[in-house]
């Protein structure tokens, strides 16, 4: 195995969210670095919830070449930045940072790391119906790949149906599409016979994690048999989610490809280097493997 080695030219690059211990993103790029022979590292930034715009100046003043975003703050990062791209813009959400000339630029590829796994499924949202459980960045992402694919119907059932509602109007106030956006709360009455009735539900919130308790008590009442389904939590086992629509007959997919192709996308953004995007998958499955929680 080649060795990682440091020096005072290394660059270095890392995850900033407010929970970063169990993020499988630094055995995933490290392994990338070191395959590569760069002379980089990544490092996790545990940065608390008031303390993002301190954060974002000390990785400046230190020269962070770039960073990840999760867990609070891939929207919350948006007006702190030099400059957003075009569909980090129209998603909503940020979860890849490169240093370009001194400046902070926002950008997403969370959104083609799912439409990459559903891909390798052989799912096409062309004319399909579809459920989003969430309406955080994740969900986001998602939509965003399913309205440039042509989904028929985009059900956005969320806890708080009010920020469903705020996805749908960011969404119709940024880009004209033909797919119809239908924000829903979860314990709105007809959501279970909604659900059912789409092709493909993903899950976009975090209950499947250590710490985001209760699981979603009438899940058994979504799923059917044809259906896919979309967890973007992963293991180490299969996440509840997942273990109940294949208990019901779907094809199921959880967030570890979604994972590796979001990561090679921003390994590709940071080196301008086709990214190893094998070597990027055995460590995540090796990595996913010690994890002690998704
Ligand atoms: P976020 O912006 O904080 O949004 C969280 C969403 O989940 C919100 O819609 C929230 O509803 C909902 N939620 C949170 N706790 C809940 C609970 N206990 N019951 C029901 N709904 C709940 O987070 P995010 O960035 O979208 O990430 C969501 C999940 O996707 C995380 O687990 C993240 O790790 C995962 N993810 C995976 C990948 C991957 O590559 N596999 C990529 C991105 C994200 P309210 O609006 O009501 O608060």
């Amino acid at each position: 195995m080649i060795e990682h080695k440091i020096n005072g030219k290394t660059a270095v690059y890392g995850i900033l969210g407010e929970s970063v211990e169990n993020s499988l993103s630094p055995i995933i790029h490290n392994a990338a670095f070191i395959f590569m022979e760069a002379n980089s590292v990544y490092l996790p930034f545990h940065i608390s919830s008031g303390g993002l715009k301190d954060a974002l100046r000390g990785l400046s003043e230190i020269g962070v070449k770039g960073f990840n975003v999760t867990i609070p703050f891939k929207e919350k990062i948006m007006p702190y930045l030099d400059r957003i791209s075009k569909e980090a813009h129209k998603i909503g959400s940020v979860n890849t940072v490169k240093l370009e000339e001194g400046s902070y630029v926002g950008y997403n590829t969370d959104h083609m790391g799912f439409i990459e796994s559903l891909r390798r499924k052989g799912f096409d949202p062309n004319r399909k119906r579809c459920t989003i459980i969430g309406a955080g960045g994740a969900a986001r992402s998602s939509i965003y790949q399913l309205i440039l694919n042509g989904a028929d119907t985009i059900l956005i059932v969320n806890r708080n149906f009010g920020n469903a509602e705020k996805v749908t109007e960011d969404f119709e106030r940024k880009m004209k599409f033909d797919s119809k956006l239908m924000p829903m709360g979860l314990d709105q009455k007809n959501v279970e016979k909604m659900i059912m009735g789409t092709d493909l539900v993903v899950n976009a919130t975090p209950v499947g994690m250590k710490g985001y308790e209760p699981q979603f008590n009438m899940m058994n009442r979504w799923f059917r048999q044809g259906m896919i389904t979309f967890d973007m939590v992963y293991g180490p086992g299969k996440t509840p989610f997942v273990e109940a629509s294949i208990s019901n007959g779907c094809v199921s997919i959880d967030g570890l490809e979604m994972l590796i192709y979001q990561a090679a996308e921003a390994f590709k953004i940071w080196t301008d280097d086709n990214p190893p995007i094998d070597e990027m998958r055995r460590a995540a499955k090796e990595g996913v493997g010690c994890k002690k929680d998704g």
